[in-house]
């Protein structure tokens, strides 16, 4: 069986921050079995792969000149034990939903981040005090190099603070199929995060209620992407030594500040909101009113983009506050999304 390849697709309607870019050949695999065909028919032909799943946090900065392959690997269960196996291409949000309403906790803090779940790892998402790491027990993937399937339990995946093995040795040479996932009947509630403990106020903190009053919050902070096209934070928070922030904050003593593994961690937001740039635009590019962090592509009124309209426009406006943080502050912030194709 050979696999099902189109050629020329239009990848505006599969990023969400809806930049215009084309793939020279395009396939969406539903079976491992096809993964494996899909793969070596690129191989042959020497093609750069790009995969994507729900394409909420990749910057796609010019046309694809190999094979984009969306992974679309369905299906998902959970034993007796609370032991989720998910493929790659389920929706991560309805994965939360789904766990939640058969008394498995523990995805809560994570409702609505949009994309897939075999995305989930390699940035080890997060978002109000949890992180998949917490969760995750292994991941399945497609070697590249070997081809083959193999799993990787969660210790070897190197997670940490929105990176992993996948984004580091592995970048391009691992296609995640699927993971596995340890939920429990038993709700821990993570509150650490000042917005949710006081919208919760006096509220006995329920599963079902930290995960609505998560999605509320995310719902009147963030812009829907279907709205005002974006990838989530376009930055990093940036971890400094204690050495570096000692110096930083005796310069600005209202500097927020967590610790973190290595160092600080310093809100990304705060430095480039009080750099100037929230709520700024330039062209179609512009940083929102209420999240600095996010960057917003303003699309035309009629729905089509200018040639101009794209993925370099993006990135300049976030070289040009990357420059300002630099000048003002002296930290260099690391873009998140990934940036395809890369620079250079
Ligand atoms: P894509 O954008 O398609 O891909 C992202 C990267 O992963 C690319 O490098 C791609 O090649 C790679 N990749 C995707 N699937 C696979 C696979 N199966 N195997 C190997 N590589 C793969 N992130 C958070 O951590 N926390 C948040 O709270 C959060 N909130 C967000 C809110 C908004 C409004 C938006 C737009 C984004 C947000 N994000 C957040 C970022 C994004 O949702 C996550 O990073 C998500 O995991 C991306 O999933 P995706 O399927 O869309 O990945
Ligand atoms: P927020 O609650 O206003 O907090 C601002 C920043 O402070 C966040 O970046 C967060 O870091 C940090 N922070 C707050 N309380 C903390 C604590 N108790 N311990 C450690 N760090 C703390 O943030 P927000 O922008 O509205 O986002 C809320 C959550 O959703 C955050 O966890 C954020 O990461 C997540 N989110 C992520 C994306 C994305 O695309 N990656 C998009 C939207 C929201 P962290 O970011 O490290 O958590």
């Amino acid at each position: 069986m050979s696999p099902i390849i189109a050629e020329q697709i239009d990848l505006q309607p599969l990023n969400t921050l809806a930049l215009p870019a084309r793939a020279r050949y395009f396939s969406a695999v539903t079976h491992v079995a096809e993964l494996a065909e899909t793969v070596a028919w690129a191989q042959r032909r020497a093609l750069p792969l790009l995969v994507l799943g729900g394409g909420s946090n990749v910057v796609l900065a010019g046309d694809w000149p190999g094979l984009a392959l969306r992974i679309a690997l369905p299906g998902r269960s959970v034993d007796a034990e609370g032991r989720v196996e998910v493929a790659a291409g389920e929706n991560w949000h309805e994965l939360v939903q789904w766990t939640l309403a058969q008394g498995w906790y523990g995805l809560e803090n994570l409702t609505l981040i949009p994309g897939s779940a075999g995305a989930a790892p390699i940035q080890n998402i997060g978002a109000y005090g949890v992180e998949l790491a917490d969760r995750l027990e292994a991941v399945r993937g497609w070697s590249i190099d070997d081809g083959r399937e193999l799993e990787l339990p969660a210790a070897e995946c190197r997670l940490a603070y929105r990176d992993s093995i996948f984004k580091q040795a592995l970048r391009g040479r691992f296609i995640v199929t699927g993971i596995r996932l340890r939920l429990s009947r038993r709700f821990e509630p993570v509150l650490s995060y000042p917005a949710l403990r006081e919208a919760l106020g006096d509220a006995e903190p329920t599963a079902e209620l930290v995960e609505r009053t998560v999605r509320q919050i995310r719902q009147s902070r963030l812009p829907d992407p279907a709205v005002l096209p974006n990838a989530g934070s376009f930055f990093k928070n940036p971890v400094l030594s204690a050495k570096r922030f000692a110096e930083l904050a005796a310069a600005y003593p209202a500097l927020p500040r967590f610790p973190a593994p290595d160092g600080v961690k310093v809100p990304a937001a705060w430095l480039v909101e009080q750099s100037g740039w929230k709520g700024r635009r330039l062209g179609a590019m512009g940083v929102h009113d209420r999240q600095a962090l996010v960057l917003i592509h303003y699309r035309d009124g009629d729905g089509r983009d200018s040639d101009g309209h794209g993925g370099a426009e993006l990135l300049a406006l976030a070289a040009a506050i990357q420059a300002d943080v630099v000048a003002r502050f002296g930290v260099a912030l690391d873009l998140e999304p990934a940036v395809y194709p890369p620079a250079g």
